[in-house]
């Protein structure tokens, strides 16, 4: 087990590296007050960075538009409003026996901690299809049997978080080029100081607590920001 001698840095919940504020452009006189400023937070929490409209190549202004209750990027050009909506993570968490298979990111964000496999959805693919390509890129692992098991909200980035329960398909696996290493971890090895981001762990426990009685309902969860790290 990879053993660190730095403190362990609190979790992440964000497989992205952290999108930078931006200036605000906003209409005066939008909205009263208070609610206005609650708004604006809300609203530079949830946009992503962009100066450029893509269709046109001009600059982007952001202000909520007519009928609309959000910040949102709009190109006063062409008039294009640039919608942004949440990431879909996809996951799995694969199992052989007793044993789950963990990979230690070899690259940020938390580079050397570990992780199951996981990564952005794709256009164009399931959600079983991505979760079953990046167990591939980061594990060079197949996987069978894909059961849908744990969806985390995590509403503060942005983004969803989906992970199937999977078997294994044999035990040819090994670090692909976004790991370090991977391993199998028996419960009582996996390394919950050294876990990479909260859904993980949250997803790793009601697996372990679930596997007592040999029943894994579908389960739902939101974290928070305020969400205090767990310690078990
Ligand atoms: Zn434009």
């Amino acid at each position: 087990m990879h053993q660190s001698d730095e403190l362990p840095k609190p979790l992440s919940d964000n497989l992205m590296t952290s999108a930078p504020r931006h200036n605000l452009w906003i209409c005066s006189g939008d909205l009263p007050g208070l609610q206005r400023h609650a708004k604006i937070a809300t609203a530079l929490r949830n946009l992503s960075r962009m100066n450029f409209c893509s269709q046109c190549g001009n600059p982007v202004v952001q202000r909520i538009p007519e009928g609309d209750s959000r910040l949102r990027f709009v190109c006063e050009t062409c008039q294009t409003i640039h919608y942004q909506n949440p990431n879909i993570v996809a996951g799995a968490v694969p199992v052989w026996g007793t044993q789950v298979l963990l990979c230690r990111r070899a690259i940020e964000p938390r580079l050397g901690y570990w992780t199951l496999p996981a990564g952005f959805m794709e256009n164009g693919e399931t959600i079983e299809q991505a979760a079953r390509r990046e167990t591939v890129e980061e594990a060079c692992a197949t996987l069978r049997n894909m059961t849908l098991y744990m969806l985390v909200d995590v509403p503060h980035i942005s983004q969803v978080h989906v992970f199937y329960r999977a078997d294994l398909v044999s035990l040819d696996f090994a670090a692909g080029v976004e790991s370090l290493e991977v391993k199998l971890f028996e419960e009582d090895e996996i390394p919950w100081s050294e876990l990479a981001f909260q859904t993980v762990r949250r997803t790793l426990e009601c697996y372990f607590s679930d596997r007592i009685n040999q029943v894994y309902p579908v389960r739902s969860e939101a974290i928070s920001s305020s969400q205090p790290m767990k310690t078990s």
